[in-house]
């Protein structure tokens, strides 16, 4: 459905260099690429996180909700930064929206979604042409299933917290969806990228191992407190 493409700002080989920055204060060699590597490692084995934070990521986050990426911008941890596109400029006469699962699976819902999606377009469409409405005025119908478009800017750090809160069961469908979309592009953007998700990309109950939520999935139990 949506696609996340990592931008080639982002950095290559995340564990070789906070291996490097690390090293600095440690006055280490830094120019040997494999210590750098295995200090890296060392670091985020033993909870040394604040090194994530060198570790840029861009990406172009496209086809996803305005709901999902409202969700998205409150992990602000690490300052991340982002451009949307526009609800002013752009045509959004003919919006391009998400149709969840369970709607597209029942033939009488996805009717009455459409159909609500359609009176939308329709009403923009009037507005603006039969009565002169500006489009940013217009655009106050449009819908949080609309799909958008983001150019997002955040650091390793902030993505291997957004992932403890996003891959939990009982996070919105969509999030997960969103989560395991950019797990794979990460995991394809680099074999260091591939081991970071693999290893540390985990829901919140894998990390504490046991559940912090109140209404439980059963994929770990609760801690008795
Ligand atoms: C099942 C579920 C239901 C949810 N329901 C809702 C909901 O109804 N409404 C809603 O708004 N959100 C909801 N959320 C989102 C969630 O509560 C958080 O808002 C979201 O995960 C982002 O905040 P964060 O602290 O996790 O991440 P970040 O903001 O990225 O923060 C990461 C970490 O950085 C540190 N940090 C960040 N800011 C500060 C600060 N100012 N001071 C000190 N330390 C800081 C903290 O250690 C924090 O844990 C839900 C999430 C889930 C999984």
């Amino acid at each position: 459905m949506g696609t996340v493409t990592i931008i080639k700002e982002t950095t290559k080989n995340p564990i070789t260099l906070m291996g490097e920055r690390a090293g600095v204060c440690w006055g280490a060699n830094i120019e040997d690429e494999s210590k750098n590597y295995a200090r890296g490692l060392d670091c985020i084995k033993s909870g040394h996180h604040r090194v994530m934070e060198y570790v840029n990521v861009e990406m172009i986050i496209d086809g996803y909700s305005a709901r999902v990426i409202r969700e998205w911008y409150t992990h602000l941890g690490g300052a991340p930064t982002r451009l949307q596109a526009s609800t002013r400029y752009i045509n959004y006469k003919e919006f391009d929206y998400v149709i969840p699962p369970k709607v597209a699976a029942n033939e009488e819902a996805k009717s009455i979604y459409v159909a609500m999606m359609e009176a939308i377009t329709k009403a923009c469409s009037e507005l603006e042409g039969n009565c002169g409405i500006p489009r940013e005025d217009a655009a106050m119908l449009l819908p949080l299933g609309m799909s958008t478009k983001i150019v997002d800017k955040r650091n390793l750090r902030n993505l291997i917290d957004m992932s403890h809160q996003r891959l939990c069961t009982r996070a919105y469908w969509e999030y997960r969806e969103l989560m395991r979309d950019l797990m794979k592009a990460l995991r394809e953007y680099s074999e260091e990228w591939a081991y970071l998700v693999d290893n540390y990309f985990l829901p919140k109950c894998e990390v504490v191992g046991y559940c912090t939520e109140k209404k439980c999935c059963g994929r770990k139990p609760y801690k008795e407190i």
